[in-house]
């Protein structure tokens, strides 16, 4: 019986351009942005300007993580306290976090079995709300044309949440650039690696300015590349709280070789997806993901539904997966493991129970796909679970091999 022996949350070495990079900041001890020589650019400032430039943006701005960025899109957006926002059921703890970090309040918008946000359930619970921060979570991008005339019409803003959509589009145009503020993160897992980081980009002067300033500029947003002119700092410079959480230079030199390689990157992360759906395709019981043609993905993990399992189901597959190394994520397991990704975990936000969207969560199961797996260690993958589904499926429900693992 084959066997993975790869480990799921191992991603590739820092680029060799990006070390020497990072050596050449760490020599010259200048890790603060706004800690340079008279003619010298930051790497931070930098970085924005190559990543607003890559995104078609008119700003960027670097903070210390995608959370961060998610709650100064708020704050930029004047989001009060009590304030409901919504936001997806089917996301990942940081975003509604991120809400209540401002006392806002998520109000919860379901999931589809294409895993996107379901736009009835969002027009249903529009009423009164100013603000949306939608997650594209695990990169499944809704129809974005469709989302975007619901909230116009509603006078309703977007904030994206790209943390698991850098480079991806809809119809050809970026994740990012729909709303008025695209999120992202460079955390170890996500798409360029920095171990924590973040990135806003937007085009609308005022909110940059705000954005800029509550991550820690001082008064020296002016050595900022990516940011409006300091005209539009004018009335906000001195009325604006410092909320520090500004990128340090070593990050930004480690991330900008990462972003011009991202290209090729996104081309191996989606030849190694493509493998594994072609791998599970007619697997008895297990359900795919419809990735619609106009939805330019990225991937960096891989989900499908075991819709209508009983739980106890779920857990065979997820054991004897695990027995054959195969890491599984079940999303929808009552108690949450690792991390929590559904909306009723999150007990700080009052929700009512949602009977469609519990049904897809219920069968949501996921898992990671690293760089450093080789399309053949993809294909073994799918293997492995295409064999176990189907025998789960087929009834037998015997206890895994738990022979332990060599490594
Ligand atoms: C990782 C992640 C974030 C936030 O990223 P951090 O940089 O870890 O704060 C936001 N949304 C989703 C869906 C994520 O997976």
């Amino acid at each position: 019986m084959e066997r993975f022996t790869g480990s799921f949350t191992q991603q590739e070495p820092i680029p060799e351009a990006a070390i020497a990079a990072a050596l050449r900041v760490m020599q010259s001890g200048r890790l603060h942005r706004y800690n340079t020589t008279p003619d010298e650019i930051a790497e931070a400032a930098l970085l924005e300007e190559e990543f607003a430039a890559t995104t078609g943006a008119r700003y960027c701005l670097a903070v210390a993580s995608g959370g961060y960025a998610l709650a100064t899109a708020l704050r930029a957006l004047g989001v009060q306290p009590g304030e409901r926002v919504l936001t997806n059921a089917f996301t990942l703890a940081p975003v509604p976090g991120a809400i209540a970090s401002v006392g806002a309040v998520p109000v919860f918008v379901g999931v589809t079995e294409g895993l996107v946000i379901d736009l009835d359930d969002l027009a249903a619970k529009a009423e009164g709300v100013r603000v949306l921060m939608l997650s594209h979570m695990r990169g499944h991008i809704c129809d974005m044309e469709a989302l975007m005339r619901l909230c116009d019409a509603r006078g309703i803003t977007v904030i994206e949440d790209c943390a698991h959509t850098m480079g991806a589009a809809w119809d050809g145009r970026l994740t990012g650039r729909w709303g008025a503020m695209g999120c992202f993160s460079t955390q170890t897992y996500k798409h360029m690696n920095s171990g924590e980081g973040g990135l806003i980009i937007a085009d609308d002067p005022t909110l940059m300015a705000r954005a800029v300033l509550l991550s820690g500029s001082y008064m020296l947003y002016g050595r900022h590349r990516a940011a409006p002119p300091p005209e539009a700092f004018a009335d906000l410079r001195l009325t604006t709280p410092n909320i520090s959480g500004r990128m340090d230079n070593l990050r930004a030199a480690i991330l900008r070789p990462q972003l011009a390689d991202l290209p090729r990157q996104c081309t191996r992360w989606n030849e190694r997806y493509r493998v594994v759906e072609a791998g599970l395709a007619e697997t008895p019981g297990l359900t795919r993901i419809k990735r619609p043609a106009a939805e330019g993905f990225v991937a960096s993990s891989f989900q499908f539904l075991l819709l209508d399992w009983q739980p106890e189901a779920i857990h065979a597959v997820i054991a004897r997966c695990g027995a054959r190394g195969v890491e599984l994520k079940w999303f929808g397991a009552p108690e949450p493991v690792a991390f929590t990704s559904r909306y009723d975990s999150w007990t700080y936000a009052p929700s009512a129970p949602m009977p469609a969207t519990d049904r897809i969560l219920h069968g949501i199961i996921d898992m990671r796909l690293p760089l450093t797996f080789s399309v053949e260690d993809c294909a073994q993958i799918a293997r492995i679970i295409r064999a176990e589904v189907s025998a789960v499926f087929q009834g037998d429900t015997s206890a895994p091999d738990l022979t332990p693992r060599a490594d």
